[in-house]
């Protein structure tokens, strides 16, 4: 019976300790149901796993509210020209981030700290890690000074950022819906100068361009070590491919796109041209030309614009912008005379689960340093984002990262530097297979309101099963899906009738038995042969999908254990009342205990409410969860003679909607 799981062969190895992040949701509004279906529930899933597994003490779970950045100071302004808000701008974030926080705890998110970047203890902790980090790479020769033009308004007299100026996305073959001054909605990084067809959503006019000076991370220094990197993700099964595409795309060499037809008129510049190679593909209608460096496109970028020839850029490593000129902002420190500058957004956002850790840390009043979680080879940092941000947490946080090194860089980090963390890419959750934010008939629902229709845990389960790391997916909850039949099921409710019918229905019937016939306890005996086998390649296989962050396949791998235990249940407790056999009916209920106690632990990330209720009423301790004792039966977290708390009827393990009741 005894089983070591550590003896087990070609068990993944997770690390002694680990940090996981959720991105960074916006402080400009509530959570949208993307927030949670598509990052903060796989994340947690992964997060509540871990404690189970390294144990409670070695994992942190951090994010927060992104609080600055020209979309918030837009949307509060608009709110208060409407009359609908009067507070100060840091009463409205503060407001925004509180509801964020709320919708956490409503869906069973349990994060060790869910800070804000720009509020409390963890604001202030935010602004020395910000300072010092720039002052590291300004020392470490990282960041260059650029002088260029930003939009500005000159009907208002302000510089324009972000999303105050929108266009069309420069980049070849973007799909983008929209660009704005420097970067489009899918991510792409241009030059302000490049952006097709701007226009000020301040005064709607089409803006002049002044010049600014800003610093900018030099990404193209570490092109080298990025391939390394996504080299070694390419060997990883646990990486996602798709991901590793859209990363590459970031790493081609810099590539001017011009049309065919303006070859002839090229050739004769060839001369005054940095060297440059044109591969001619023959179907498309535009060339690529690529060049050697970043400053021998701009340099030909410059020579095509004199002599009047169009042309697109691809996709590079640019430059990283670390500053800007929102006042709304963390300050930047004064280098090099450059006074007066915040930090852009995007930079120190991904540096910010640096400080949020620290601060947990100290809320914790734990002796460990950041650095132990973070730079140490036995640590390790898992980072849940949405596709879109692939360009900010890969390319550009993995070259500030690298460059916190020193002057020269090394891949994979040194011990005692940042270790590389790992990036779980999601593809989009859809609404009714459109993207979040594009204009549709129905509405997005927000992530609270669909409280109104399901319970945590179904969502949960339904998030979870999507298999978001393959493809985006849409989500059709019935209720609000104007072209649902009123005979069709809901798509929504598949998982979670997993958990409050089946799961629900063999926890209580174990429980009313045990109370029935062998007064409230678990009749002592061994647990069938062949139910040990099934619990043993359950608990390895769902070990193993984990481990490659293969949820949807965690959730069928349950789906099958739990409805087999179902049937194991069914078809044996029948037989043991038809022919009032004492002996079956011992066996069957210390087998089916044992199987609700597998399905439990391994549910426990994903339903964490009911199977804490079904430890509840076991009466084992907290180190039922504990994967070092997981295939130890129930008797061994409970005293000799122990009484299971008594189950009234009709009680449930796994709780439907007040809402689903009345649509039967
Ligand atoms: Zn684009």
């Amino acid at each position: 019976m005894k089983l070591n799981l550590q003896q087990e062969e070609s068990r993944p190895v997770f690390p002694k300790r680990a940090v996981i992040t959720a991105g960074m949701p916006y402080g400009n509004k509530e959570l949208h149901f993307g927030h949670i279906g598509g990052v903060f529930v796989h994340a947690d899933m992964f997060a509540r796993f871990l404690r189970d597994r390294i144990g409670k003490e070695n994992v942190l779970f951090v994010s927060g509210t992104d609080c600055y950045g020209s979309p918030i100071v837009e949307t509060y302004m608009q709110l208060v020209s409407k009359g609908e808000f009067s507070g100060t701008i840091e009463e409205f974030v503060i407001e925004n981030h509180q509801k964020q926080k709320d919708v956490l705890d409503a869906y069973k998110i349990d994060i060790d700290l869910f800070a804000a970047s720009g509020i409390g203890r963890s604001a202030e902790i935010h602004r020395e890690v910000s300072e010092d980090l720039i002052r590291k790479l300004y020392a470490n020769g990282h960041l260059i000074k650029m002088t260029t033009s930003q939009f500005y308004d000159s009907e208002r007299e302000v510089f324009l950022n972000g999303r105050q100026v929108v266009g069309q996305c420069p980049i070849e073959g973007c799909s983008s819906e929209k660009g704005y001054a420097d970067e489009c909605s899918l991510g792409h990084q241009y030059q302000p100068v490049d952006l097709i067809n701007p226009r000020s959503t301040l005064s709607g006019k089409k803006p002049e361009m002044r010049d600014v000076t800003n610093w900018y991370v030099d990404l193209e220094k570490f092109y080298p070590l990025l391939q390394k990197w996504v080299e070694d993700l390419k060997t990883d099964p646990s990486s996602r491919d798709f991901a590793i595409k859209s990363i590459e795309e970031f790493l081609e060499p810099p590539v001017i796109y011009v049309k065919k037809e303006f070859l002839e008129e090229i050739e004769p510049l060839a001369d005054l041209l940095p060297p440059y190679e044109i591969t001619d593909s023959g179907k498309k209608s535009s060339l690529p030309m690529s060049f050697h460096s970043l400053e021998e496109r701009e340099k030909a970028c410059d020579i095509l614009s004199q002599h009047g020839i169009r042309f697109r850029t691809g996709k590079t490593l640019v430059p990283f912008r670390l500053t800007g000129n929102i006042e709304w902002g963390v300050p930047a420190p004064s280098l090099e005379g450059t006074e007066g500058l915040t930090i852009w957004v995007w930079p120190e956002s991904l540096w910010a689960p640096i400080s949020f850790t620290k601060t947990a840390l100290e809320m914790k009043q734990s002796e460990d340093n950041w650095e132990k979680w973070w730079c140490s080879s036995d640590a390790k940092v898992y980072q849940f984002i949405g596709q879109d941000n692939v360009y900010f947490y890969g390319p550009a946080e993995m070259s500030i990262f690298m460059g916190l090194q020193g002057k020269d860089s090394v891949y994979p980090a040194p011990e005692g530097a940042i270790q590389t963390p790992e990036l779980i890419v999601n593809n989009h959750v859809l609404f009714l297979n459109k993207k979040a934010g594009s204009s549709s008939a129905v509405k997005p629902p927000m992530a609270g309101e669909l409280l109104e229709h399901y319970m945590p845990e179904q969502l949960r389960a339904h998030f979870l099963g999507l298999g978001l790391g393959i493809r985006s997916v849409s989500f059709q909850p019935k209720p609000l899906n104007p072209k649902a039949r009123e005979s069709d099921s809901d798509p929504v409710l598949k998982e979670g009738n997993l958990l409050t019918n089946v799961f629900n229905r063999v926890v209580r019937s174990c429980f009313y038995t045990a109370q029935k016939y062998y007064d409230s306890q678990i009749p002592a005996g061994d647990i069938s042969v062949e139910i040990i086998e099934e619990a043993r390649k359950t608990v390895l296989e769902v070990e193993r999908l984990i481990y490659r962050y293969e949820f949807h396949l965690v959730m069928n791998a349950l789906d099958l254990y739990i409805r087999n235990t179902n049937k194991y249940w069914v078809r044996n407790i029948r037989q043991a009342e038809e022919e009032n056999d004492d002996t079956l009916r011992r066996q069957v209920l210390i087998d089916c205990f044992y199987m609700v106690r597998i399905a439990a632990i391994l549910m426990h990330p994903i339903a964490p409410e009911g199977t804490e209720m079904i430890r509840e009423y076991l009466g084992a301790d907290e180190s039922f969860w504990s994967w070092d004792r997981i295939f130890e039966p129930v008797n061994a977290f409970t005293k000799a003679g122990h009484k299971l708390k008594f189950l009234e009827p009709r009680e449930d393990f796994f709780k439907k909607h007040p809402s689903q009741f009345s649509s039967k």
